[in-house]
């Protein structure tokens, strides 16, 4: 069966700003992105990394047509997880540590370049992390704390930059396009990075170039704490030997079929014609050969205008009814939780609204971890909402909101919780997939008081094993 898909490769690299395949002795408009000695120099010495910068070649293929240069910095924290642990507490320094889950099911959140020299990597499952590297250091994990120190990293940057969007818990982009006029954008982001080690004392590497996807691969590259610049001209010859597992959006899934066709480097996935790609793998292939020849004019969206998802209700008749006023902001809350899993973002900011009778509107916002479990969210609504109806009187509506969303799976809290809570979430996520949003609820307040407190006690006990184990460890290791 022949897939219906034709588009013309030129229609493609129109569309995207390039006018042919033919090679271009230089940009049209705008200009060269790399700096002059001056510009280097005004950077001052420094004992990190230097941008390493690649000899103008002749492997250019595209030139853009329409759209001036970008310059877009990628700023990524290196294993983020495990230097916060490293910031707290010096002894785990050049020794392999990992994050995760307690219990043999866990997975691994987070490691570290030593125990990834072990065979670790994220995701993989904790018992067959502890086989490959049993001399690592293993640690719970703390959401709360790592959420403080990426949201330090955050004000940082939202000080400094024009314009930044919070990718993750660890990353974030800055247009710095048009700063090279005033500033070069390499000393620029050097003294940012300088800034951000020197406050929170947390690895983190950088890449800076003309459009968000060579930005993070370039960052990638730079790791660990390093910094990599790519300028237009260079990008091609940057890419083409690297592994297409550095392009972003190539999951698992896609590698194995890329790979099955013998494609292994960007350079053999960019020259397949785009229209092989796209009927191959429809809208998807079309991207994927887009970001194989470094196109990408995907914007940086500020923090700010990062997108919230919220709901609200109001009531047919207004209502004191706690019952059923409690009831409904678990189901409200519920119903967001579950629309964050499903677009694979955390939220860290949540925010309650009531309206009275005489139209009068309250509304109070809290902080909160990274998260998109309903528990966490749900008991904050709670506490928002008792803080909120002080008056009690009739109320007309209701609302929630969670924001401050960044990309993430709920990975980031699986050392938080039970292998069994996880599971119970995606059983009940599947089951909204199949039979609508409604299929399932949970019971409102299911957790007394006292199941509520045999809870933190037995977490509380955890914490002082997992203490006691790692500085039995720690007390282990030999230089
Ligand atoms: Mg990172």
């Amino acid at each position: 069966m022949k897939k219906s898909l034709k588009v013309e490769r030129s229609d493609v690299l129109r569309s995207c700003g390039f006018d042919s395949l033919t090679a271009g002795p230089s940009l049209p408009h705008g200009r060269d992105l790399s700096f002059a000695p001056a510009d280097r120099q005004a950077a001052g010495p420094h004992d990190g990394a230097q941008f390493q910068t690649f000899r103008p070649s002749d492997f250019q293929t595209f030139r853009p047509l329409t759209m001036d240069a970008r310059s877009i910095l990628h700023l990524d924290l290196d294993t983020f997880f495990v230097s916060v642990e490293r910031v707290r507490d010096s002894r785990l320094n050049g020794r392999p540590v990992i994050i995760g889950g307690s219990s043999d099911r866990g997975v691994v959140s987070s490691c570290s370049y030593e125990a990834r020299s072990f065979g670790v990597s994220s995701a993989m499952p904790m018992k067959m992390a502890r086989a490959m590297c049993p001399e690592a250091v293993f640690i719970r994990g703390d959401m709360e704390m790592y959420t403080k120190y990426s949201r330090m990293v955050t004000d940082i940057i939202a000080d400094k930059a024009p314009l930044y969007e919070k990718a993750s818990v660890d990353e974030h982009y800055i247009d710095l396009t048009g700063m090279e006029r005033f500033h070069g954008c390499a000393g620029w982001s050097h003294e940012l990075r300088d800034t951000i080690i020197r406050e929170t004392g947390l690895p983190i590497s950088i890449g800076l170039s003309v459009n968000k996807t060579v930005s993070k691969i370039a960052a990638g590259e730079a790791k660990p704490n390093g910094e990599r610049e790519v300028a237009q001209q260079q990008v091609l010859p940057f890419l083409d030997p690297l592994s297409i597992r550095k392009i972003p959006m190539i999951g698992q899934k896609t590698y194995h079929t890329l790979r099955s066709m013998g494609i292994s480097t960007i350079h053999t996935l960019r020259v397949i014609p785009a229209e092989m790609l796209g009927s191959l793998m429809g809208q998807n292939g079309m991207e994927i050969w887009k970001k194989a020849n470094g196109i990408d004019n995907t914007p940086v969206i500020s923090y700010s205008e990062q997108k919230s998802i919220s709901t609200e209700h109001t009531f047919d008749r207004d209502t004191t009814d706690t019952v059923m006023l409690n009831q409904m902001i678990v189901s409200m809350t519920e119903k967001l939780a579950y629309e964050l899993r499903r677009q694979e973002k955390l939220a860290s900011c949540l925010t309650v609204r009531i309206r009275y009778s005489d139209f009068d509107t309250h509304t109070l916002q809290q902080r909160v971890p990274y998260t998109a479990f309903d528990h966490v969210l749900i008991s904050e609504a709670q506490s928002l909402f008792r803080r909120l109806w002080q008056r009690r009187m009739l109320i007309r509506l209701i609302g929630v909101k969670v924001s401050g969303l960044v990309r993430g799976v709920q990975q980031l809290n699986m050392f938080e919780d039970t292998p069994e809570m996880v599971s119970l979430y995606m059983t009940m996520d599947r089951l909204r997939g199949r039979f609508g949003r409604h299929a399932i609820r949970r019971a409102a307040g299911v957790m007394t008081a006292a199941e509520r407190s045999e809870r933190e006690l037995r977490k509380a006990s955890e914490l002082l094993a997992e203490k006691s184990r790692m500085e039995e460890r720690l007390r282990g290791w030999r230089y």
